[in-house]
Parts: structure tokens; C-alpha cells; sequence
């Protein structure tokens, strides 16, 4: 009889498609068995009745470079059930882009308490692209350019994008955009901006989803030319989704992804709570978060992750001087679920692909993330579907004095995760240390190709 780590005892078992009346057990790290009625001595039996139990959820949009650092990213995050990150590591121009993935990587082994990863993220393609087979090689196999933010100097052109393509296609590696027409934003921005109208009117006026669905269909265009697959970060609108839908239809290995705040917030928020609500690209209408929701059940988007990006900012600060970006790793689950599961949005199973499996297949990750199966890291979350919590800042983990979702009640909410076999949270309190986070090498070459096989079979 063999004697385990733990058990997660009574529990409905969320994994590949369907929930399972089960217990997981964990030995040495790793998912050990699974089944009804285990039999076998544990050192720790966790009691799960009516709680459901999942694979850890893997945000893999992150940015640990603002209010809160690789460490409080990676806390904040694991107060809201996530248990991997993939971090973006940003190179700014002048920055090499291995020095920025060498800097990001010693950060996070040194300050992470959850497994990470990392996307490089290039501001200066035309200096910094040659180094992506070196990347690659070291465990860095996906990486992100800016169609976007001219006037910020991180646009990357097409030429450069075009060039960038080639360079990652060679890589056997996955290219990413911010897709947004950012010449023709500055244009409309400039011009409104002068006739003296309300900016956080102009903002919205100027960022028009037609914009982001040109730039979307431009880098799905050149990524085909170039043979490599292409991964869009933070679809916001029904305008996107028809564009990836298409390129879906005529095989094109394109990723699409979305964020809980374009799935629950609109443009209301911006003239609610003005410069707190100003990220990018924009938060939009209800018909698009509709439409977002109608994407991820069909499978046209195929990840929720949380761009997580806080920055010092108050509601009354100047809208075009604030920065973009909001917290929300840490309510991104609760949120989601919440939206999604209780508003008859999603099934829980497709909760589970969306944040756990397919950010695992897409980036290399699975099956050792992502999924419960024997041999795979014993990384779970034991959500409470009966618990109902309300959000608010002073509650939250991260370093940014708002939320976008103050006053939001939410039901249901991670109550324990485990992390290889450990527990490192329970009942809101985290039982991990910097550090304890590994370094996990990503690998995107065969990626698409097998997402897109086991697609078709279905
Ligand atoms: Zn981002």
C-alpha cells in the first residue's frame, strides 16, 4: 500500500474536459494518483467536499516592472490562485534583450515564490532582434512587439515587425503583438486633442476597435508570410474576433487571448473612474465583451491571462500624462469565474482550458502544468464555489493603491493551492518564500502544430 504526501480528499475534479468525482494524491512533488475513493495512508488528508479541484492556473501575462517586482507580482498573483506566471521580460531600447532576460530570470529565482517563465518583450527589434536564437536557446521562446505607442517611441514598424517575423520563424520560435494601428491613433489623437474636447472622450474616440482589428489581421498577414505562429495578446473586441476567427478557418496558427477586464468592464469605467481605467488597448463596449465570451466557449480565443501592469495613478490625474495599466492578476480568477461560470457564460471545463491547459500547450508547458494527470507537477487549486467575498484594495496583495473591481462581490474563490505537492496558500494566507519559484524553460516550436492537431480530431 503506498504511502503519499497528501490527498486532496471528496472533491470534484476539474481536468481535459470534464469534472470527476476524485482524490488526488501527491507524492514527491508530483501528481501520484487519481480516483475515487483512494486507498492509502497520506501524511496530510485535505477534506475537499463540494469544493471543486483544479489544475493550478497559469497567468502568462505579466508585468513585474511597475508597482510591484517580480516578487510582489508573483504574490499577488498566488493570493489569487495562480500558481505559474510567465512574465514579460522587457527590454527597452539599449537594453540587450539576453541582458533583460538574464536580469528577469536572476530576479525571479531569487524573489519568486511561484514557477515563472518569461516571453521576451522587444522595444527595439532592429537592435535587439539577432539575439532571439540565443534566447531561444536559453528557455525564452516567444516574444512580443508593440504595433502601438509611437508617440511613447515603443512602436516597432512594419518593416522591423516584418524582419523580427523572419528572425523567430528561423528560431522555430512564436511571435506576439500589442495590435493596435498606432500612426493612425497619434493622427486621430493630435487632432481631437485640439479642439479642446474632454481627453478621456478623445481617448476613446481616438482608439476605435476597427483600428485594433487592421493591426490584428496586419500581423496575422506577415506572420503567415514569415511561417511563424503568431500569439495576440488582449483581444478586446468583436472586430478582432472575426478577424482571427478567418485566419482560423484557412489554417493559420494564430493564438488569440483576453483579459478579465475586456470580458467585464466597458468604457464606462473610463469615465467612471478616469485615469485608473486607462490601459491598452482601451476597455470597449458590452456587445464586445459579449462577443469575447461567445470566442473563448467557441474557441476562437483560446487563453484568459491578466496583463497585470499597476501603476502610480489617481482618478483625477491628467488622462493623456497617466500611464496605462491596472492590477488584476490577483482578481482574475474570482473575477472570472465569477462572470463567467455563475453568469452561464462558460462551463467550468473550458474555465480550466482557457486558464490552465492551453496557456500550458501554447507556450510548452504541458503536461508537466496545466493538467492532473500522474507525473505531472502536483500544482492545484481547490476553489469554494459557495464562498462570496467582495473586492477591494485594502484586501489586495498588490502594491497599487486601486482595483478596477472595488465593491465587486464575487462567488467563489481559491481557498488552497499547492505548488509541486506543497501547499502555499490556504485560507488567504501564503506559506512560500522568495525564491521558491522555479525557472521553467518555455518551448514554442512544435506547439502550435500540436494544438491545432488535437483541434481537429475533436
Ligand atoms: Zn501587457
Amino acid at each position: 500500500m503506498s504511502i503519499f504526501d497528501t490527498v486532496i480528499k471528496g472533491g470534484l475534479v476539474v481536468d481535459q474536459g470534464a469534472i470527476l468525482h476524485a482524490d488526488v494524491a501527491v507524492k514527491e512533488g508530483q501528481i501520484a494518483a487519481i480516483g475515487a475513493d483512494l486507498e492509502g495512508e497520506a501524511k496530510r488528508t485535505i477534506d475537499v467536499h463540494r469544493k471543486y479541484v483544479l489544475p493550478g492556473i497559469i497567468d502568462v501575462h505579466t508585468h513585474p516592472v511597475y508597482l510591484d517586482d517580480l516578487q510582489g507580482t508573483s504574490e499577488a498573483a498566488a493570493h489569487g490562485g495562480i500558481t505559474t506566471v510567465i512574465h514579460y521580460a522587457y527590454a527597452k531600447p539599449g537594453t540587450g534583450l539576453m541582458e533583460a532576460i538574464n536580469q528577469f530570470r536572476q530576479d525571479g529565482e531569487s524573489g519568486s515564490v511561484l514557477d515563472f517563465a518569461l516571453h521576451g518583450g522587444l522595444f527595439d527589434p532592429e537592435h535587439q532582434a539577432e539575439e532571439i536564437p540565443m534566447a531561444v536557446a536559453a528557455g525564452v521562446t516567444s516574444f512580443k512587439m508593440f504595433m502601438t505607442y509611437a508617440k511613447l517611441k515603443w512602436m516597432t514598424d512594419d518593416y522591423q515587425l516584418m524582419r523580427a517575423f523572419d528572425i523567430i520563424s528561423q528560431a522555430g520560435a512564436m511571435g506576439m503583438v500589442h495590435a493596435e494601428n498606432g500612426l493612425a491613433t497619434d493622427y486621430l489623437q493630435d487632432k481631437y486633442l485640439q479642439l479642446g474636447r474632454d481627453p478621456k472622450e478623445v481617448f476613446v474616440a481616438t482608439r476605435p476597435a476597427v483600428l485594433e482589428a487592421e493591426a490584428v489581421n496586419r500581423a496575422i498577414a506577415m506572420a503567415q508570410v514569415a511561417g511563424c505562429p503568431l500569439y495576440i495578446v488582449h483581444l478586446t473586441a468583436s472586430e478582432d474576433i472575426e478577424v482571427v476567427a478567418r485566419a482560423r478557418e484557412k489554417g493559420y496558427r494564430v493564438f488569440g487571448e483576453t483579459c478579465p477586464q475586456y470580458l467585464t468592464l466597458t468604457s464606462k469605467e473610463i469615465f467612471a473612474q478616469g485615469a485608473l481605467a486607462k490601459i491598452g488597448p482601451p476597455l470597449r463596449e458590452k456587445r464586445d465583451n459579449q462577443a469575447l465570451w461567445k470566442a473563448l466557449a467557441g474557441g476562437v480565443i483560446d487563453t484568459i491571462a491578466s496583463d497585470h501592469a499597476p501603476k502610480q495613478k489617481t482618478k483625477e490625474d491628467d488622462f493623456f500624462v497617466a500611464a496605462y495599466g491596472s492590477p488584476s492578476t490577483e482578481t482574475m480568477f474570482p473575477v472570472v469565474y465569477d462572470a463567467g461560470i455563475n453568469g452561464g457564460k462558460l462551463s467550468l471545463p473550458r474555465l480550466v482550458q482557457v486558464m490552465c491547459e492551453n496557456p500550458a500547450r501554447i507556450f510548452g508547458l504541458y503536461p508537466q502544468k496545466g493538467t492532473l494527470q500522474v507525473g505531472s507537477d502536483a500544482d492545484i487549486v481547490v476553489v469554494d464555489p459557495a464562498l462570496t467575498h467582495t473586492i477591494e484594495q485594502k484586501t489586495q496583495h498588490s502594491y497599487a493603491n486601486y482595483t478596477l473591481y472595488e465593491g465587486r462581490t464575487c462567488l467563489g474563490k481559491p481557498i488552497l493551492s499547492m505548488q509541486r505537492g506543497e501547499v502555499i496558500l490556504e485560507k488567504g494566507t501564503l506559506h512560500t518564500s522568495p525564491g521558491h519559484g522555479k525557472f521553467l524553460r518555455t518551448d514554442t516550436k512544435d506547439s502550435a502544430e500540436g494544438f491545432f492537431a488535437k483541434k481537429k480530431q475533436k
